[in-house]
């Protein structure tokens, strides 16, 4: 009876285990491709993944050889006319009379197999990863989209391009710090988000951050733009 719990355990640590690996290879497989640290980092966890796979595999293998032997105990106690009195010794003597079990090497037990050989688990794998790389070129258009069409956005108050952008933590709306830190210290407690319509409240000089990302993006307008911003002036 036990037994069959034990299998059903087995199963389920099976599962376990395989969710591990997905985990471990969708982390590192598809954010970090070629990146030798995280190449390490990834080899380190499958290696902890690998040893609790080989004391399952152990497990299952003394799990077939108890089963097996109980089997046997099963037929020597049907054959006997008379009650066995030491059912245990019988179990010993047919648990040590077994043949050589076929799957006496943690690397063709079921567990092995379905974590590191599973072939349905590489196929979605390799699905996985191709979705992704698709995804990243698209993303790669994107943005190459995105800077050439980009333009700078207008402090809200000066109507002039940005050129060291700051944005609110608060709402997101992106100023010239220049402009925004003096609008704050003239109102004061009464300053607000100059954007119209902006529903955020008081704007202190604390929420005030670098908007490094659209920085970078203004810089490099700038610096290929520099002959038309002077002529629109
Ligand atoms: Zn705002």
């Amino acid at each position: 009876m036990s037994l069959y719990k034990s299998e059903d355990t087995l199963e389920q640590v099976t599962k376990s285990l395989q969710s591990w690996k997905k985990l471990i290879v969708d982390i590192y497989d598809d954010e970090y491709d070629n990146d030798e640290n995280k190449e390490n980092e990834k080899n380190g966890q499958l290696n902890v993944l690998q040893k609790y796979v080989e004391e399952y595999g152990q497990i299952e293998i003394d799990c077939e050889k108890t089963k097996a032997a109980l089997q046997k105990l099963d037929e020597k106690l049907e054959e006997k006319e008379k009650p066995c009195e030491d059912v245990d010794g019988l179990y010993r003597e047919c648990y040590d009379s077994l043949p050589e079990p076929s799957v006496n090497h943690y690397h063709d037990t079921r567990v092995w197999q379905a974590v590191f050989e599973g072939a349905t688990d590489v196929q979605e794998i390799h699905k996985k990863k191709k979705k992704l790389h698709e995804s990243q070129y698209e993303e790669l258009s994107d943005s190459l989209m995105c800077s050439n069409i980009f333009s700078p956005p207008l402090d809200p108050i000066s109507k002039v391009v940005v050129k060291n952008a700051y944005k609110s933590r608060k709402c997101g709306h992106v100023y010239e710090f220049e402009t925004i830190s003096d609008y704050i210290r003239q109102m004061k407690a009464k300053a607000k988000c100059p954007y119209i319509g902006c529903s955020s409240n008081q704007l202190k000089m604390s929420d005030l951050v670098q908007d490094s990302k659209l920085q970078s993006q203004i810089t490099q307008y700038l610096e290929t733009h520099n002959d038309d911003s002077e002529d629109d002036d």
